[in-house]
């Protein structure tokens, strides 16, 4: 860390600031400037974090030298070990991985028909949404239970792994029975109870960006969840909130190139809720391949006109099938394979 002091600093001031660094057991390094005192504090950074060095009268500002997500960075050294969920590795640097399915299961029919669909286009994990956060507590909440093992009857009889939302701290048992990967929504990317929670479950993370957070807010999220010992987390891009009123939200792939610079960890991107329109979906699941992305997540519904949620964006069958055609093209054109 180092300290950058006021300019009218004076020397009773500087001789506080070094005075309390040693109280913290800190290591200060005083260099002074024309018109700066600039303090090196040198120490374990784990003795660092957290002082209100800012706050000791005559500092101007504290600039850190560690990023505060030490697990999730870059800087942490070793590769990134691809994540797997039920065997499918993301993250690998060449392959571009497919999660497809609908927004929310239904039925076992409908998820059985959109499970086999998507398979057969290339989907390589199924998702389905068995507790969904709704706006209105009045719409469709999930089948709950029933929903994940229409999800185990879909993985037994497609082989595709099954990635589902927990919601709720008191679920992980049952959905640790059935699922691959937990996905934590957008709304619920700051509920540290739960970060925590899913941190110490054996099944991998599929983290979404908050609505209205930042990429930073989104790299400490995801240190929770390693800092309780899961290693297996992805990062999802999936819109966030702007000004803008035409789409339902802004899809950022400005975070996908500094997510993959930042961290160690696969990023996913959801092209569908980035968008909340089927039209324009392909499109942005193009850009999000070009941008880098390891793995795309995008909904597929068989009637998209009765679906129980996001009919508006969900694509159907055939326009899936057709979109991994371009998709594949897009991959190879960047030195990436579907
Ligand atoms: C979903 O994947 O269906 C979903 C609810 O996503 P988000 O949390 O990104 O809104
Ligand atoms: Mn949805």
């Amino acid at each position: 860390m180092i300290i950058i002091t006021q300019p009218a600093v004076t020397d009773a001031q500087i001789d506080h600031i070094v005075a309390r660094i040693e109280e913290f057991g800190l290591r200060p390094q005083v260099m002074r400037g024309e018109t700066r005192v600039v303090i090196g504090v040198i120490g374990p950074d784990d003795l660092i974090r957290g002082k209100p060095i800012a706050a000791i009268p005559g500092v101007e500002s504290v600039v850190p030298v560690m990023k505060p997500y030490k697990l999730v960075s870059q800087e942490n050294g070793s590769l990134p070990p691809p994540v797997s969920i039920g065997g499918v590795k993301i993250g690998s640097g060449q392959r571009v991985v497919l999660i497809s399915g609908p927004c929310s299961v239904e039925s076992k029919q409908q998820l059985l028909s959109i499970a086999n669909s998507v398979k057969n286009a290339g989907a390589r994990v199924l998702r389905g949404g068995a507790f969904k956060p709704r706006t209105s507590p009045y719409s469709f909440q999930g089948l709950g239970e029933d929903g994940l093992r229409f999800l185990a009857e879909a993985r037994a009889e497609t082989g595709l792994p099954i990635i589902t939302e927990i919601m709720d701290t008191r679920d992980l048992p049952v959905i640790e029975k059935y699922a691959d990967c937990l996905q934590i929504g957008a709304r619920n990317m700051q509920n540290f109870a739960l970060l925590k929670e899913v941190g110490r479950s054996r099944l991998p993370v599929l983290l979404k960006r908050g609505l209205s957070a930042t990429i930073n807010d989104l790299l400490m999220s995801a240190e929770y969840v390693l800092s309780e010992g899961n290693p297996n987390v992805l990062l999802c891009e999936r819109g966030i909130r702007t000004f803008e009123t035409m789409t339902r939200n802004t899809l950022d792939l400005n975070a996908v190139p500094i997510l993959k610079a930042k961290t160690r960890l696969p990023v996913v991107v959801d092209p569908t809720h980035g968008i909340g329109l089927r039209d324009y979906v392909p499109q942005m699941a193009l850009a999000a391949v070009a941008a880098g992305a390891d793995a795309l997540m995008i909904e597929v519904h068989n009637e998209p006109e009765r679906a129980r949620s996001d009919g508006e964006q969900a694509l159907r069958p055939e326009i899936f099938t057709d979109l991994v055609r371009r998709i594949r093209a897009v991959a190879e054109a960047v030195g990436r394979e579907l």
